[in-house]
């Protein structure tokens, strides 16, 4: 039995038809730069997030960028994430001069972690950035709450959960990335919504703050040649585009195939006393951009290392809390500790799930977790 953390080929090979017919176009228009197909997703992805603008961008990273320099923030100032996320979050961060302030994360949803927040306030803290860790939103209406009250911009970074929606006490539903100031994603091949290269976008229901992140994304300009502030060159291609646009009629079908090897894991693996299946955020669904189990007493890397002799494949997003990466060391001071993030990076598991997985993959993945803990 072949196993893979993804199947983007099994995935293609259902939509062949329309994906080939969409790149054939672009190579027929010779419209590789902005082509129509851009605008196409971008209206399509606006209408799908419910949301007034989405700015297509060329990657996730950049538009975690985009969105700071559209903000005005400055050198000096204090930004506030997760400890325990993909370096890109607090990596432009630190490229623009503003300082990263690294916070722990809650150990059953692995989101950023809001009842110790108020020590990490300055008079030179203005954004805060959650992270909708492996598919889950963030909690949303309690980050607004601080937000508000400490007069901080949100960026929510939503590479890992396009598609999920989160409820706010009075019942208004928003899907992740449209509910802080500005929210930015990534079409990484692997991500829930990938193309066949790299993309990203943002989004904001700001008219204001959408001129400027489409300025700034087009070397600082509005009009050409003529430029108003330093920018960048980040665009989406034509051709990840006309992928996008096909594959963004099937992510709720992808969610829901998802979520159901999802709940089967949990299902069969909740017995298991050394092992914790993933926690849910009570307001928010999940779309299980990973399937991350935390494995207790030590035993994580052997269970790795005895899955792999079965050739089951798995992943440890992430070994490492940012604050003891060689980069972040000018951001923290020696000792730096944040328990769960610790915790996590030696506990957690990332299993295979996929759109295209079968309950025989599942089957076999389980039995397996069964027999290194003998049951
Ligand atoms: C993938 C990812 C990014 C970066 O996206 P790229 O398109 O690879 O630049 C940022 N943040 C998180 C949490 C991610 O998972």
């Amino acid at each position: 039995m072949k196993i893979q953390m993804v199947d983007l080929k099994g995935q293609y090979e259902k939509i062949k038809n329309e994906i080939d017919a969409g790149i054939q176009e672009c190579i027929d228009n010779t419209a590789f730069i902005n082509g129509p197909a851009v605008k196409e997703f971008q209206q399509d992805f606006e209408e799908y997030l419910d949301v007034k603008h989405v700015i297509p961008c060329a990657n996730g990273t950049d538009a975690l960028q985009i969105a700071m320099m559209a903000l005005d923030l400055k050198p000096g100032d204090e930004v506030l994430c997760p400890a325990f996320t993909y370096v890109a979050t607090a990596e432009v961060i630190g490229l623009l001069g503003l300082k990263p302030v690294m916070v722990d994360v809650d150990e059953n949803t692995f989101d950023i972690e809001l009842t110790n927040l108020e020590k990490y306030i300055t008079p030179n803290t203005k954004a805060i950035v959650p992270v909708h860790l492996y598919g889950q939103s963030a909690d949303m209406e309690k980050i607004i709450a601080f937000a508000e009250k400490h007069n901080l911009f949100v960026i929510e970074d939503n590479a890992q959960a396009i598609g999920s929606y989160y409820t706010f006490s009075n019942g208004i539903v928003k899907k992740t990335g449209t509910i802080g100031h500005i929210g930015c994603t990534s079409f990484f091949p692997s991500k829930n919504l990938g193309c066949y290269g790299d993309g990203g976008a943002l989004m904001t229901n700001d008219d204001d703050l959408a001129v400027k992140i489409r300025m700034i994304a087009n070397h600082g300009q509005q009009k050409k040649y003529h430029h108003k502030v330093l920018g960048c060159n980040s665009r989406l291609d034509t051709i990840q585009a006309a992928v996008l646009k096909v594959k963004l009629k099937k992510l709720d079908e992808y969610s829901d195939a998802r979520n159901k090897m999802a709940t089967y894991y949990d299902e069969n693996l909740v017995g298991i006393s050394e092992l914790q299946i993933p926690g849910r955020v009570k307001n928010s669904t999940h779309v299980f951009h990973q399937y991350t189990v935390r494995v207790k007493n030590g035993k994580r890397d052997q269970l790795q290392q005895y899955l792999a002799e079965k050739n089951i494949p798995s992943m440890i997003y992430y070994p490492l809390p940012l604050y003891k990466q060689e980069a972040f060391q000018q951001y923290v001071s020696e000792g730096f500790s944040l328990p769960v993030t610790e915790m996590l990076c030696s506990e957690v598991l990332s299993l295979p799930l996929h759109t295209e997985f079968d309950q025989e993959s599942s089957d076999y993945v389980i039995s397996e977790i069964k027999n290194f803990f003998n049951l």
